[in-house]
């Protein structure tokens, strides 16, 4: 109790009232509430960690909340009231702990304005080909305009229905587009490659749903799990047969959590992320907002490790891969320097990274 206490006060101290903590006051008034409110509250609590202006400075200049989205003037007042006099606050649950706010990624980033310019593209984005919206044409438009040199289109597989993951067959089928839409850019004199690649998905035991020999014609392979993330007993084992399988070189969301909703899988992380290193593979720091995952607090077990990290946003519109900055904030504030972060290497670095990671997988066989 008295522990409690000590800890909530801490809190309090340390604390503005930010968008984060307003995302956990409206998340635990959620827990609180029923029906249509309490699903209004917990859409706003999410919603929270999108907000690109702090709720304070809005409330400053004298603006009104409901520019926010999610913010209606029932919220509105709610917001205010807790603005004029704080609650008492308490540190969120783990279901909902280590996220970053995209008002704070964003100051963080401006605080590091050398570290984003440096970036030289995305690993982790899906199109219409599985799960997402934007073509492979549009993708490359987003991101050049976002200045990147490389774009990895990473859609689901097979196995992942749900997905509408890609066989063996349509992954061919997608790899001819990537080819057309790689030859405009070169003959536009685009300085931009799309890279082919997956977002295999792997079984409980590390395996993956294609065929050895359809990988292998990839530039890069992310192996995730999608499937028995509720599962509460240690799950080291699982972790370091997808980091074996030859075939993976990034292990996609790894926590494999999400906002308010699960709280990820355990393991013996520091045994995990020692033996990506010694793999020389990455772990993926996934971008999208309900994810971040891995956490923060995990990051700075990996950088202690040694473990090359890499960086996507997931993104399954083009307007999405502006999720990068949670990515890039969660590396700086976990401490890596980019020589430790795959989306900072050349193109051609980032190839020979990759094929050399394929040394035991030749010929469409593994060879151990
Ligand atoms: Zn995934
Ligand atoms: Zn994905």
């Amino acid at each position: 109790m008295v522990k409690t206490a000590k800890k909530a006060a801490s809190f309090r101290q340390t604390v503005l009232l930010d968008n984060s903590a307003i995302a956990e006051l409206l998340a635990g008034e959620a827990e609180q509430a029923n029906g249509q409110l309490r699903q209004a509250l917990r859409r706003a609590a999410r919603t929270a960690f999108l907000w690109e202006d702090e709720a304070y400075d809005l409330a400053a200049a004298g603006k009104s909340l409901t520019e926010l989205e999610g913010i209606g003037p029932f919220l509105e007042r709610r917001i205010q009231q807790w603005l004029e006099k704080t609650p008492p606050l308490v540190s969120p649950p783990e279901i909902r702990d280590d996220f970053l706010t995209l008002a704070r990624a964003r100051r963080i980033l401006l605080n590091h304005p050398n570290f984003a310019e440096a970036l030289q593209g995305d690993l982790h984005t899906h199109t219409c080909w599985s799960d997402g919206t934007g073509t492979v044409g549009e993708m490359a438009i987003a991101a050049k305009s976002r200045s990147y040199h490389y774009l990895a289109i990473t859609d689901h597989t097979k196995a992942l229905k749900i997905a509408h993951g890609l066989s063996e067959e349509r992954l061919l089928d997608q790899g001819k587009e990537v080819a057309s839409v790689n030859a405009v850019l070169a003959e536009k004199d685009v300085d931009l490659v799309i890279l082919r690649s997956a977002e295999v998905n792997l079984t409980p035991l590390g395996e993956a749903d294609l065929e050895p020999s359809a990988l292998c014609g990839l530039d890069l392979v992310i192996g995730s799990f999608h499937s028995a993330l509720r599962r509460t007993e240690d799950q080291t084992t699982r972790y370091l047969a997808a980091l074996r399988n030859p075939a993976i070189h990034i292990l996609g969301h790894p926590q494999g959590r999400i906002f308010n909703y699960r709280e990820g899988l355990r393991a013996d992380w520091a045994r995990v992320f020692a033996e990506a290193a010694r793999l020389d593979k990455a772990v993926e720091i996934d971008a999208y907002p309900d994810r971040q995952d891995l956490k923060l607090g995990l990051l700075r077990l990996a950088l202690k490790e040694g473990t090359r990290i890499s960086l996507g946003t997931d993104a399954h519109h083009t307007w999405q891969l502006a999720f990068m900055d949670f990515a890039l904030a969660a590396a700086l504030l976990a401490g890596f320097q980019k020589d430790r972060i795959v989306n900072f290497m050349s193109l051609q670095d980032l190839r020979s990274w990759s094929s050399k990671r394929r040394e035991c997988f030749s010929g469409g066989r593994y060879h151990r």
